[in-house]
């Protein structure tokens, strides 16, 4: 089979590989629809998780199955599924200490590009597919569902992180995919005011209309003393970062009231350590919690995402500015994700 692999860091290309076979536990799926990622960007071209070979990319995927193992129960082939981009294996005791997307070792149930060949190919592997896939419901579209499975739950997971309360003041600090689905998921849980930090217009318009009630253009100057002027000193209850580098952490703790929580969703990819303002931290007394966390991934996670989007809570489809056809066209949607033109926000790849 073919599939669109990291060479080695910095080189991208179309490789033949066998064709994956299935465990008994485990299903061969072949994609329907396919997203590439900011994190194939930082895998590929900036070493994000170290060196690896002819390693097929990509890890957000909406599928037929068409293999199954002697063991798995509740999946056949032909049945259409949303692939969690994190699938962990459930039989760990991290997974019994509430720790699924570390079973096996940190981040660990990242396994996509991470561990095995990912799914950016005619065929890829599931592994635990009972515990791993979700059915997908007629009457969602591909190009919705394909956001569920890492766009959604990551954005989700910083609000959840934040453990955001009904009235709540939450900062969103980046405003691509992951932060747009912070806003909505901030809306969700009843934040009162949402200020969402970017730039691109095409995500400030979809911030908007995902619940964001201020907007905050970091290229305007500091977002510290925009935030702090808009909250009249005050700062936030909850700050979730979702782009930007170290020096947004910092601008994050700053921004924070005390007791107030910074949730990470980000990938820091440059600088030793993270730097937490001493006196904004209170000299470390301010009861800010800082918290940061991969996306929780396994079925049961991508069926609760389901139902808020069969029954309308929001629609993560809006995000899909550019749609592609063909499974050839996942280099030209890869690309893309790198360079960030002005008017993307999200490409899928439908895959016939
Ligand atoms: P995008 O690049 O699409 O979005 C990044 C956002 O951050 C943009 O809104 C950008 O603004 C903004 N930004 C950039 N620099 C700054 C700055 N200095 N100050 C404030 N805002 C800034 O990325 P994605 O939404 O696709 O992904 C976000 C991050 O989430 C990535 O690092 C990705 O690897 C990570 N990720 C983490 C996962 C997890 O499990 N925790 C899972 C998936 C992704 P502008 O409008 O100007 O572009
Ligand atoms: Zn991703």
């Amino acid at each position: 089979m073919k599939g669109f692999a990291m060479l080695e860091i910095g080189k991208i290309g179309w490789i033949e590989k066998e064709k994956p076979t299935a465990g008994p536990y485990d299903a061969i799926v072949r994609p329907l629809a396919l997203a590439p990622c900011t994190s194939d960007i930082h895998t590929v071209f900036e070493g994000g998780i170290g060196q690896r070979y002819n390693r097929i990319l990509g890890h957000e995927a909406v599928g037929e199955v068409v293999e199954v193992g002697s063991e798995v129960k509740d999946f056949k082939p032909g049945d259409r599924v949303v692939v969690p981009a994190i699938t962990p294996d459930w039989n760990t005791l991290e997974v019994q200490e509430g720790r699924h997307q570390h079973s096996g070792g940190m981040l660990a149930g990242y396994k996509f590009t991470n561990i095995k060949d990912g799914v950016f190919a005619e065929f890829f592997h599931v592994n635990d597919a009972d515990m791993n896939l979700a059915h997908l419901p007629e009457g969602i579209p591909l190009e919705a569902a394909v956001m569920l499975t890492d766009m959604v739950t990551t954005g989700f997971h910083g609000t959840e992180m934040a453990d955001v309360q009904f009235g709540d003041t939450v900062a969103v600090i980046g405003i691509g995919p992951v932060g747009l689905m912070a806003v909505a998921s901030a809306q969700l849980k009843g934040a009162g005011r949402i200020l969402a930090v970017g730039s691109r217009p095409v995500c400030v318009e979809l911030a908007k209309e995902y619940g964001a009630t201020d907007i905050v253009n970091y290229k305007n100057g500091d977002i510290v003393e925009q935030i702090m002027e808009m909250t009249d000193g005050k700062g936030v209850d909850v700050t979730i970062i979702a782009g930007g580098s170290v020096n947004v952490a910092s601008a994050a703790v700053k921004i924070t009231a005390p007791n107030g929580t910074i949730s990470n969703i980000n990938y820091f990819g440059e600088g030793e350590h993270i730097p937490i303002p001493r006196a904004e931290w209170g000299c470390g007394m301010a009861h800010k919690t800082i918290t940061g966390g991969l996306c929780p991934g396994g079925r049961s996670r991508m069926e609760r995402l389901i139902e808020l989007v069969k029954y309308n809570r929001f629609d993560p489809g809006k995000m899909a500015t550019h749609i592609f056809e063909g499974l050839d066209k996942v280099e030209e949607a890869l690309l893309l994700m790198k360079d960030k033109p002005k008017d993307l926000i999200k490409p899928v790849v439908l895959v016939a």
